[in-house]
């Protein structure tokens, strides 16, 4: 099997793996501790997840705080629906976490717009009044890199809050500057599934969207998992030691993917994206037909049709591609494990396969 689904979801690192085991906590270890328990071995997991909370905070800017959650979806819910505010603008290729999260508190929230390449308007001004702005840092579907930095700016000028979903850019590139809140997702960069956090400016406050033991400075109640914590800030730090190796090395696989698949056309701006993210298309392919005869590659539709409903990717509509357009991509996404020899069979053998369709 070749994996190049890296956008749903990565490989556990070695190194995260290694450092959750001993939090796994079997019966014969103390591992197993509760971490919000005052004695010694509960103390020994609380100072774990600090640990690993330090580490997850050095891949964020300074003067904030890192509060875990189960998942980004449930940190970009409390950002969103927590901030309290009610005129809200997000871009119109975010993911459902944040613009489900958005129309659910406001049904009629402001869509940006974004160009033909899967971009965002770094100079748009926001309606006074509008008190929360959501644009992700890079897109799941399409891997464009939108200015965030500008838009925050921009947010900031019209009095609301900037909120940044960096899911796909986390240890990647460099956090967003000048967001007010940050959401990361351990199983994207490397770390396991389960958890996730939420990075707070000091100075913005919350309201809890989750109830109950007042864990999380109050902000998100329930036990915390020590060994979910210690893997995501395992991979945290390892994603940080390892950002221009790993940038370097995708790199060089867009670079061998590109050349195979020179033919292809790609959705999205060539510049301003993480390279790891191939969504291509070609026009009449049948990719379900591609997916089947290829069921030895993992790879994603690039429509990625919303539950099943049939309906074209709306990352890919926002770019202004037709219904046919959008039903005719594909989205490879490649990582630290994925090897050249890899990515030169899969697009060899995906390449072939269209052509097999007669496209
Ligand atoms: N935001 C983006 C851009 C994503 O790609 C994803 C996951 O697909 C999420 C949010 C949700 O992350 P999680 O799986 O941690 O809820």
């Amino acid at each position: 099997m070749i994996y190049l689904d890296y956008q749903a979801t990565t490989p556990l690192a070695p190194e995260a793996r290694e450092a959750m085991l001993p939090w796994l906590g079997g019966p014969d270890t103390s591992g197993f501790a509760n971490p919000h328990s005052p004695h010694r071995p509960g103390r020994a997991a609380a100072a774990a997840v600090e640990h690993a909370r330090a580490q997850v905070a050095a891949l964020l800017p300074p003067g904030g705080r890192v509060i875990f959650t189960g998942s980004a979806t449930e940190a970009l819910n409390l950002a969103i629906a927590g901030s309290g505010a009610r005129r809200l603008a997000v871009s119109a290729i975010e993911h459902a976490a944040v613009l489900d999260t958005a129309l659910a508190v406001q049904p009629a929230a402001t869509l940006l717009p974004v160009d033909g390449q899967g971009l965002a308007d770094g100079a748009t001004v926001f309606e006074p009044g509008t008190q929360l702005v959501a644009v992700m840092q890079v897109n799941n579907e399409i891997g464009t890199v939108q200015p965030v930095e500008a838009l925050a700016d921009a947010a900031h000028r019209a009095g609301a809050l900037f909120v940044c979903d960096a899911v796909q850019g986390a240890g990647k590139l460099a956090a967003p500057a000048g967001a007010d809140m940050i959401a990361l997702s351990a199983h994207k960069l490397y770390g396991p599934k389960g958890i996730g956090a939420l990075w707070v400016r000091d100075g913005v406050s919350l309201q809890p969207q989750v109830h109950g033991g007042g864990q999380e400075q109050g902000l998100r109640s329930g036990t915390l998992s020590p060994a979910l914590c210690a893997g995501f800030g395992a991979a945290a730090k390892l994603a940080r030691e390892r950002m221009e190796a790993d940038a370097a090395h995708v790199g060089e696989l867009w670079q061998a993917a590109r050349t195979i698949l020179a033919r292809w056309t790609l959705n999205g701006s060539t510049e301003a994206r993480w390279p790891g993210n191939l969504n291509l298309r070609l026009d009449g392919l049948d990719v379900a037909r591609l997916m089947s005869d290829l069921r030895d590659v993992a790879f994603s539709a690039g429509s990625a049709c919303a539950s099943g409903s049939g309906r074209p990717s709306h990352v890919l509509t926002a770019l202004g591609l037709g219904p046919a357009q959008a039903k005719s991509s594909v989205r490879l996404g490649f990582g630290r494990y994925t090897q050249v020899r890899e990515i030169e069979d899969a697009c060899a053998r995906i390449d072939a396969a269209a052509a097999a369709q007669g496209v």
